[in-house]
């Protein structure tokens, strides 16, 4: 990575080259300002990598992995009720981790020929801000400093962990140690069954570990709409994930080569023994030690650096993005913040609506849904109607072999406009794109009703659950009307 001499001034510094910090400085270079991005990121071999959290040990290894189990899975689980038939199936753990290494690499790779391409100035070091936008950076080099007209904190997040269960990288392990085990656990614990306990208990249970998912909250998933969680916990029940709600983790002890943990429940306090447990119960932005005193910077509880809705900071000239400042932590929401804040820098009037960020669980079925659900309209006294279709009467979920789950909508009692769509099904993923398009363009249930979707597509789904607002379902026997 290049050094830049110590006299040198940047239009903007981004600290941090996670989905927020690289995209941020990608368009800031586009956009004609002279960039740099730091990020201290490094392989287990050492190597500097872009690409953060996300690229590294997030999304793109946990989806890769849920990928090629979900193959395998498919093939053992459902591969005689298609007509598959595989004597001696296997896979080979190791083969599975280099490909996710592989993915990895070439991603990580592609930032930096993007940054290259892009005239933008990567450092490799530990970046923090000091007051009047200079950042000193503390690299194997030794530590320098640099001012810009403009500094973007994007330093994200990192894994919670908690005082019951204290990571030993061995027996108890964060999302990052459960993304390489060597070998498939026999019984996996999970302490949180929260988004990354769901995605990482759904690989290692497709490779044979039985998982045991230990859940504080009384009710599960509630991030999702009460209707989705329910029909979750049904379908991953039946996968085997043993989730058990409302049981708190007291306390762990590592005991020969397994772990004990005790929980407490409605029922009391209970012992379990597992092989390896993994530590799920979430994040917090990483901004230990990132700002020294002096500057002001404004950082509310468990660390989280205070912005506006244009993700600036109390300080001039100081932009914060990403999973360290308030709204869900998710890749795709500080990538696009980090596209705001390029383009407000160089004179643009860019907004993002917080009501329009996608949520996305990657398990079988998928899980996804944007803007409200019915129990936050309910909250709110906003009049809905909903609208509900099955995968089941969907032809090409019957082909898939995959049909469990809906697509629900729910539509403005007055206006109709559409207000949330909650899918739980094959593919929701890709689904969930057409819905937030549909509501980013103010779209009612109607104009979806009215819209054609091409047939046979999972996307239909859609469609009729948009018909069924106004209970004008066609695959259905008798057409209703709800609420
Ligand atoms: P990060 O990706 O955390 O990047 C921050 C970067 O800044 C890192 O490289 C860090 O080393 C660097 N840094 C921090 N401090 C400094 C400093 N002082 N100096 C220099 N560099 C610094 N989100 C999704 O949207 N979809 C998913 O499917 C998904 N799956 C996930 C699966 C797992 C297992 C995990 C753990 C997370 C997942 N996420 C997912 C969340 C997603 O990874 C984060 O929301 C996203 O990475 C946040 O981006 P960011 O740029 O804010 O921070
Ligand atoms: P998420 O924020 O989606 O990653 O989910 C983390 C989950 O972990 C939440 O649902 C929390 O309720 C849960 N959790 C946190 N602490 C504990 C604990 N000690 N025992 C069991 N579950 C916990």
């Amino acid at each position: 990575m290049a050094k830049p001499a110590a006299a040198e001034k940047f239009d903007v510094i981004v600290i941090g080259a996670g989905p927020a910090g690289y995209v941020c400085a990608i368009r800031c270079a586009q956009l004609g300002l002279k960039t740099a991005c730091i990020d201290d990121w490094r392989t287990p071999s050492g190597e500097p990598a872009l690409g953060g959290t996300c690229l590294n040990v997030g999304c793109i290894p946990s989806k890769t992995l849920l990928e090629v189990s979900e193959k395998f899975a498919e093939i053992r689980d459902h591969g005689a009720r298609f007509g598959v038939r595989a004597t001696n199936l296997s896979f080979d753990l190791a083969s599975m981790m280099a490909h996710k290494h592989k993915v990895v690499a070439d991603l990580t790779r592609g930032i930096a020929g993007l940054f290259k391409a892009n005239g933008i100035t990567a450092v490799a070091g530990r970046g923090r801000l000091l007051s009047n936008r200079r950042v000193e950076v503390t690299s194997p080099e030794g530590r320098r400093s640099w001012e810009a007209e403009h500094v973007v904190l994007a330093c994200g997040s990192v894994p919670m962990s908690i005082p019951a269960a204290p990571i030993d990288g061995r027996h108890i392990v964060d999302s990052s140690g459960a993304l390489s085990f060597d070998q498939v656990p026999g019984r996996l614990g999970i302490v949180g069954a929260g988004v990354i306990g769901l995605e990482l208990g759904s690989v290692w249970r497709r490779l044979g570990a039985e998982v045991v998912l230990f859940e504080a909250q009384d009710r599960f998933l509630s991030i999702a709409d009460e209707a989705v969680s329910r029909e979750a916990l049904k379908q991953f029940s039946a996968q085997g994930l043993d989730i058990r709600i409302g049981a708190r983790v007291l306390s762990t002890r590592v005991d020969k080569d397994a772990v004990v943990v005790t929980t407490e429940d409605a029922k009391g306090k209970r012992e379990e023994r597992v092989d390896r447990l993994i530590v799920a119960v979430g994040r917090r932005p990483n901004t230990h030690d990132f700002v020294a005193e002096d500057t002001g910077l404004l950082i509310e509880e468990w660390g989280m650096i205070h912005v506006d809705e244009h993700c600036r900071t109390n300080l001039p000239g100081v932009h914060a993005i990403g999973d360290a400042v308030r709204g869900p932590m998710l890749a795709h929401k500080g990538s696009e913040e980090g596209v705001m804040v390029a383009e407000r820098i160089a004179g643009g009037q860019t907004r993002i609506d917080p009501d329009l960020i996608p949520s996305v669980i990657y398990t079988q079925p998928e899980i996804a849904w944007v803007g409200k659900s019915e129990a936050q309209l309910k909250a709110a006294g906003t009049g809905y109607r909903s609208g509900q279709f099955p995968f089941a009467a969907n032809g090409r979920a019957q082909a898939l072999g995959q049909t469990a789950g809906f697509v629900k909508i729910l539509a403005d009692e007055a206006t109709d406009r559409v207000l949330g769509v909650h899918i739980i099904g094959p593919q929701a993923s890709e689904l969930i794109a057409g819905a937030v398009l549909a509501m980013s363009f103010g779209a009612s249930s109607e104009d979806l009703a009215l819209t054609i979707f091409a047939h046979p597509t999972l996307s239909e789904v859609m469609h009729e659950a948009a018909l069924a607002v106004h209970g004008r379902a066609v695959h259905v026997a008798r057409p209703k009307r709800t609420p």
